[in-house]
């Protein structure tokens, strides 16, 4: 049977308030593309241009360069000549010359991850005819020699040769200028702009062995294939790998009309922002520089100005500038031209309630006419995301849904983490003031260089400015400070990305890479210097400061009612404390899904009555210390069932590897000796005697239990007894004893029955009773497949998915760390499956688990208690398999709240 297919768009047009895309088709045409369409379909005055889309990136990735060409050059060609009509000029023209821009744009916008080259079209014959028709050849010869500088780097390669190098034609230009002896690229005339296009040129040739290339054609698909590539570059796919985007999303390439901003002084260019995206607050702003182009103003080279006559007030004072200064040398684009201030004002506000979210907005002004160039939802910190989410629901652009799926739930993290103690702060030295660029409190040793960031455990990436090459450094940094740029610079906008505290445009530092030394007021810091940032303040602080808690906002506070609205399913917390406990019920945990009792015996007090029971070798000897233990058990769990008054606490019995409590060192086992009144041999043999292969598959779990059963019994008669003397109190404790790393229906009957028994023992002691569950943990294979007959007496289940992937995948836990990050560089798995549920394997043990479980108890309490239970995506997994609750580490609850309502609203929405 013949298909018929329809031929494929591979070009979408836009420009003069028409376009044949639109805002919903940004997997298409990436976000960048989408929202200029729907820009120009809104009436807002985008240069016009297209969009290759990103299915054509994937193709060019299959059949290479050639193939691709002819498959697009006639709807290209079209699409130029679209252009063409609607700017009045020609591409490649000599007297009436039209320019383009290439720029990248994925269907989620990655900040400098890609690559862009704008003045496409100028050669030594049309820069002429751009000169003679713009009545200005500085503008033209600028253009040009910045149109060889960008497309030498990004599509001919020509970048520095080693970290410490510079740019090759930033050094061709610090040459001129040291012979000129001037110190500002504005202060080039134009024949310095003239020799400079031929130095670089010539710099191309000795470099690549090929002429730069002169047919405004050959430059365009140069171009397109570099954006292409670029999507696969380093960067691009570190970026990806951190976000987990998948490789084959593809790149789409967006090419424009120029429009310029450095044209004069009714020219400029600027970024802007709906709201404040470090704060949230409802205030338009941004920053802009006169008689500049593209990347100046995120670059960071020349300090921008502010846009609104607030924002320029505010700025000034932090950077000590006074207001004659102010409104004489950086004066704000309100300020300076009112009307076009007011144009954009406008957009901006009409922007921002189209796409009912903060904007980020970029702009050009030529010869005093505003070009909207992009717009996208704008990328904030954590404490914005809540803000502006709960600022939108309030002012009804936005529902209750809505709001919640507006937040990231990870972005959460940054709003738990610490800042600088106040009191702490009193006593410090504040060395130096810059932009807060970033919130947050960041204490750690100086590094130079981003691939140098692991060099200390807590480093401070210090730069001049930050590239997009930086990024892995910037993210392993504890925190960014930079010399240069202003609030929308890279490293800004980066850090916010990432919920990394940063200082930018800090202007008094003098940095000098060489030497690796920091000077600030005529004092040296050196590399490995302890510094610290307050990326709220933009105060840069000499030396270690001590951090507190964080104080949660009234916006955080919402969340988290909203969330508690939209979900069933309950989030409990691992706790081996009262603290932690305490900790996870102000967080709104709803119990507690897992206690290691394990980690209550490390406690140096109780580790030697742990060892003599170990050490012992008759049951009577192990009794004896096991009776030592007791106490300290209950104290323990009196102490959690307080915190979590009337909400269920699951105890898991002991689990770990029994030769986790012996020393393994000569002297400690000298000391343990001498303590015991045995001999040396005696420990040693002991020893030697719980070494195992494989601990991980060993003699832990409920083979202890089974093996010595009075470890059992002890745990038990502390928690029933640990109950009991709080009901006296009055005080509600419902504890659920869970038996762990069971694979076979007896190994639990066993650990059950002399669970019931010394239960039932105590009760008759004491003359009194409390209820209580008994159930398993479900974390080894063979448990997922006969669980309709282990749920026949358990009477519930919590999935411990550490263990369960470990022995689905058969790695180690104790040693994946080796191979699995090569794995994931390799692509050979997707993510760390210790992180995020393996759905496709693991995850099927555990829906059969669920299934067959709820065979035989339709009502089986079922949950989680792996590390997965504090991860979105597995959280929604998991509320999609029927868990009734997860369980997760105290601070991660919060993430997990959201995560869990946004399971359920995504559910009910398909
Ligand atoms: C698990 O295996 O998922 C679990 C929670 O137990 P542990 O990490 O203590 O082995
Ligand atoms: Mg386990």
């Amino acid at each position: 049977m013949e298909i018929l297919q329809e031929k494929k768009t591979n070009v979408y047009k836009f420009g003069n308030k028409t376009a044949d895309g639109n805002s919903q088709m940004k997997n298409l045409l990436g976000g960048k593309g989408a929202n200029l369409a729907e820009m120009s379909l809104l009436g807002i005055p985008v240069p016009p241009g297209f969009t290759i889309t990103t299915e054509v990136c994937t193709e060019y990735n299959l059949l290479g360069k050639e193939a691709l060409i002819t498959m697009i050059k006639e709807d290209v060609e079209k699409a130029i000549e679209n252009i063409e009509k609607i700017m009045g000029t020609k591409y490649g023209d000599k007297d009436d010359p039209l320019l383009i821009s290439v720029r990248s744009g994925a269907r989620v916008s990655m900040p400098g991850m890609m690559d862009t080259v704008l003045n496409l079209g100028l050669n030594d014959e049309v820069v002429l005819g751009l000169a003679k028709k713009t009545k200005n050849d500085r503008f033209a010869w600028d253009s040009y020699r910045r149109f060889i500088q960008m497309y030498g780097s990004v599509v001919l390669g020509m970048k520095p040769e080693s970290k410490e190098d510079i740019d090759p034609f930033e050094e061709i230009m610090e040459n001129l200028k040291d012979k000129r002896e001037i110190q500002l690229d504005t202060e080039f005339t134009i024949q310095d702009l003239q020799d400079l296009v031929y130095d670089f040129k010539d710099a191309v040739k000795k470099r690549t062995g090929h002429d730069f290339p002169t047919d405004p054609w050959d430059q365009l698909w140069g171009a397109v294939m570099a954006v292409f590539n670029s999507w696969n570059g380093n960067r691009a796919v570190y970026y990806r790998n951190m976000h987990g985007y998948p490789e084959d999303w593809g790149t789409a390439v967006n090419v424009q009309a120029m429009v310029y901003g450095n044209m004069g002084n009714k020219s400029g260019t600027g970024v802007c922002f709906t709201r404040d995206a470090a704060t949230g607050e409802n205030v338009f702003n941004g920053e802009y520089l006169i008689n500049a182009q593209g990347e100046d103003v995120v670059a960071g080279i020349r300090t921008p100005q502010q846009i609104t006559k607030l924002g320029s007030e505010r700025w000034a004072e932090l950077a000590k500038v006074d207001e004659d200064e102010r409104i004489e040398e950086y004066p704000s684009l309100e300020e300076l031209m009112p009307s076009i201030f007011k144009e954009l004002n406008e957009y901006q506000d009409k922007l921002e309630k189209h796409y009912r979210d903060m904007q980020d907005m970029e702009f050009t002004m030529q010869q005093g006419k505003l070009w909207i160039l992009q717009t996208r939802n704008g990328k904030r910190t954590g404490a914005a995301m809540v803000k502006i989410a709960i600022d939108l629901l309030k002012d009804g652009s936005i529902n209750e849904e809505e709001a919640i799926l507006r937040i990231e739930p990870n972005k959460l993290d940054e709003l738990l983490h610490p800042v600088f103690d106040p009191k702490a702060l009193k006593r410090v030295k504040v060395i130096a003031q810059g932009l807060p660029a970033s919130p947050g409190a960041a204490t750690g040793q100086i590094v130079f260089f981003a691939d140098e960031a692991n060099r200390y455990k807590n480093s401070i990436l210090v730069r001049i400015e930050t590239s997009p090459e930086d990024l892995e450094g910037m993210n392993i940094a504890k925190g960014i400070l930079t010399a240069r740029g202003g609030m929308t610079s890279h490293a800004a906008v980066v850090a916010r990305g990432i919920g990394k505290c940063c200082i930018s445009g800090a202007g008094s530092l003098r940095i000098n890479y060489k030497t690796r030394i920091m000077i600030v007021d005529g004092k040296k810091f050196h590399e490995g210097d302890w510094i610290s940032l307050n990326g709220s303040t933009g105060n840069i602080i000499e030396g270690k400061v001590a951090t507190i808690e964080p104080e949660l906002s009234g916006e955080f506070a919402e969340i988290m009612t909203l969330s508690g609205k939209y979900s069933s399913m309950k989030v409990r917390t691992n706790a081996d404390s009262p603290k932690d406990a305490r900790i996870a019920r102000g967080f709104g945990a709803q119990g507690i899904g897992l206690t290691r009792t394990e980690h209550m015996f490390f406690d140096s007090n109780r580790i030697k009555a742990m060892r003599e029971m170990i050490l012992s070798e008759t049951v009577k000897g192990r009794k004896q210390a096991l009776e030592d233990l007791l106490p300290m058990q209950r104290g323990d769990f009196e102490g959690i069932f307080e915190a979590m008054e009337g909400l269920p606490v699951t105890i898991r019995l002991l689990d770990p590897p029994l030769h986790e409590f012996v020393p393994h060192q000569l002297a400690a086992q000298k000391d343990l000796a001498e303590e015991m009144h045995i001999s040396l041999e005696a420990v040693k043999s002991k020893v030697a005697q719980l070494d195992e292969f494989n601990p991980m598959l060993g003699h832990r779990g409920c083979r202890l239990g089974n093996t010595y059963p009075e470890i059992t019994e002890m745990q038990t008669r502390a928690i029933i007894e640990a109950a009991l003397n709080l009901k006296e109190k009055g005080i509600v404790a419902k504890p659920e004893i869970m038996v762990p790393l069971i694979g076979t229906l007896r190994e639990y009957i066993e650990q059950e029955n002399v669970i019931r028994a010394t239960a039932n023992k105590v009760f008759e002691e004491r003359n009194d009773s409390i209820e209580y569950l008994v159930g398993t943990m479900i974390e080894i294979p063979r448990a997922t497949i006969t669980a309709d007959l282990i749920a026949q007496r358990a009477e519930f289940f919590s999935f411990g998915t550490n263990d369960l992937t470990q022995m689905a995948f058969g790695y180690s836990r104790d040693d994946a760390g080796k191979f699995l990050p090569i794995y994931i560089e390799k692509g050979i798995l997707k993510v760390d499956p210790f992180e995020v549920i393996d759905e496709e394997g693991v995850g099927q043990f555990v829906r059969m688990g669920i299934e067959k479980g709820r065979s035989t108890k339709p009502n089986l309490k079922i949950g989680i208690c792996g590390e997965h239970g504090g991860e979105p995506n597995s959280i929604e997994f998991f509320y999609n398999s029927g868990m009734d609750y997860v369980s997760c580490s105290p601070y991660r609850i919060p993430i997990a709240r959201l995560a869990a309502a946004q399971a359920e609203i995504k559910r009910d929405k398909t």
